[in-house]
């Protein structure tokens, strides 16, 4: 099976897409080709370049297997390999801005993301205004003639809001705009990004989709109207994922039906636990009943994953070090998706509308431990913190 058969499962498409078995001898996974030259048989098809793999930078049988997959999933018409998320989302908004153009992105985006805008598109007359992520339809009133794309990230990096995507989607298309969205948090499987309105979908495959803490790579698909610009984007910019990174990340969708499904059951135990404790003011977790962005995750998502917000009580920074230097089975460090759990601190980067916290804003990432032992780990860190008060 090479493509997304429309009436199967996202958890069978996971396990079949892009496998190339009879090519290669019954082996079920597409090895590791490492490529720069590619021979060709004779004259004729050099000059033709009617063979399917031309020179190791335009792809090999490693990296089309990962390609077809993440498109089969997405739902999409092709998908191109980055070397990293940040790359994955930097590629789309270059496939779609030209100097003198306008892109919409929102306040909640992951923080590179405002920062290659800000450092980057600005140096080649491409101007970003950021918008509050509950918007929605209101959109309207930031679009301008020259506005070439709306940006989402839903939900939002660190504050977890769920954005109106088909409305926004609705307004862009009205006015032949183009939307990307980061689709890294809820991957194809809980968030069917095209089908939504979503033009580009972008993944920092790093996360979930790697899955294992061990690999830097990004992919961005594209439906019908927009994939032929998002390949030569890519081919123009002489991007290459290399096939070692294009293998670890197919081996990891692999089992990634899997991992989210329990990665979203221990975030939701850890969520409520934490919610019901006096040391917490409030948890940032669409799958939440009461949390704000709840209904509209509940209509347009079809899961959760392990990641959520967290807002202490004020508490003196010693408490917080105590807290965080407590915790045994929580790592301090960037990046997530992967199989342990982490806790980080959140600093935001706002500029459209703050963010109001009277507390310290914290980031968890829910790992496939045992939720018992991370409750137990949590447990022990808030009594050391209360001792120390
Ligand atoms: C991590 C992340 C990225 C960037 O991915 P890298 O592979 O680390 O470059 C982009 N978007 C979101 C939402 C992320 O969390």
């Amino acid at each position: 099976m090479a493509g997304g058969e429309k009436d199967l499962k996202k958890e069978t498409i996971a396990t079949h897409a892009g496998r190339m078995s009879a090519e290669h001898f019954g082996v079920v996974n597409t090895p590791v080709y490492r490529a720069s030259t590619i021979l060709y048989r004779d004259l004729k098809s050099l000059a033709s370049a009617d063979v399917p793999y031309t020179y190791g930078r335009r792809g090999t049988p490693t990296t089309q297997s990962l390609e077809l997959a993440v498109t089969a999933l997405e739902g999409g018409a092709r998908t191109v390999t980055c070397p990293s998320g940040l790359n994955a989302v930097a590629l789309a908004m270059l496939a779609v801005c030209s100097a003198g153009d306008h892109i919409l992105v929102v306040d909640t985006c992951y923080a590179p993301t405002r920062q290659f805008c800000d450092k980057m598109l600005s140096r080649f007359g491409i101007e970003a205004t950021y918008y509050d992520p509950l918007i929605g339809a209101d959109i309207e009133t930031l679009m301008r003639p020259n506005t070439r794309a709306i940006f989402c990230e839903s939900p939002g990096s660190l504050t977890f809001e769920v954005q109106d995507v088909p409305a926004i989607a609705g307004v862009a298309h009205a006015r032949n705009a183009a939307v990307l969205l980061d689709n890294t948090w809820a991957t194809p499987l809980y968030f069917p990004a095209l089908q939504r309105g979503a033009d580009y979908s972008i993944q920092a495959a790093t996360k979930y989709i790697g899955g294992h803490a061990d690999v830097m790579i990004g992919t961005v698909c594209a439906n019908e109207n927009h994939a032929q610009r998002l390949w030569e984007t890519w081919a123009f910019s002489g991007l290459y994922a290399s096939g070692d990174d294009c293998f670890l990340a197919l081996r990891g969708l692999r089992t990634m039906a899997v991992r989210l499904a329990r990665h979203q059951e221990t975030a939701l135990v850890l969520a409520r636990w934490l919610k019901a404790r006096p040391e917490v003011e409030r948890v940032l977790y669409p799958a939440l009943e009461d949390d704000p962005g709840h209904a509209l995750w509940k209509r347009d998502f079809t899961g959760a994953s392990g990641l959520f917000g967290l807002e202490l009580k004020p508490i003196p920074l010693a408490e917080l070090e105590t807290l965080m230097n407590a915790l045994k089975l929580f790592g301090m460090g960037f990046s997530w998706g992967g199989y342990e759990s982490l806790i980080v601190p959140a600093k935001l980067h706002r500029t459209a509308k703050p963010f109001e916290a009277k507390g310290p804003l914290l980031r968890i990432h829910a790992g496939l431990e045992d939720a018992g032992d991370l409750i137990a780990d949590l447990e022990q860190g808030f009594a050391l913190m209360k001792a120390a008060s």
